[in-house]
């Protein structure tokens, strides 16, 4: 059997359960959040399937993993920019902290690749 994914609202376990003759529904266990259908003409075993494949279509998750993957090599790249090629012999400390510079800019990057490094963990 296809494993349901956890709520989508909160995040906790959900469960199937048949609720009339011809009749299931899917709920979070902790939340009100599910999904109920009833059919007329198809089996309880393509009704089930349905609201599992239904309850596990996550569209805006899907994009948003793909965007996060894709972010994740910027920053990995950006990371391997600031610390192979971008690394100043002697830098104005003056000069380095200010935001139009281009050492200020690679300080904003690499402050912003410790913080999601941290995120991460
Ligand atoms: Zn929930």
């Amino acid at each position: 059997m296809i494993e349901l994914k956890p709520c989508p609202l909160c995040g906790n376990n959900a469960e199937i359960k048949q609720t009339s003759k011809n009749g299931m529904r899917i709920k979070c266990k902790e939340c009100v959040f599910g999904i109920s259908q009833k059919v007329t003409r198809y089996s309880l075993e393509w009704l089930k399937d349905t609201l599992i494949m239904d309850w596990n279509t996550r569209p805006t998750e899907e994009k948003l993993k793909d965007r996060i993957a894709l972010l994740e090599k910027v920053l990995e790249a950006a990371e391997y920019t600031c610390s192979h090629v971008l690394i100043p012999k002697e830098t104005d400390p003056a000069y380095e902290n200010t935001q139009g510079s281009l050492w200020g800019r690679v300080n904003i990057l690499r402050q912003a690749i410790a913080a999601a490094k941290e995120d991460k963990t």
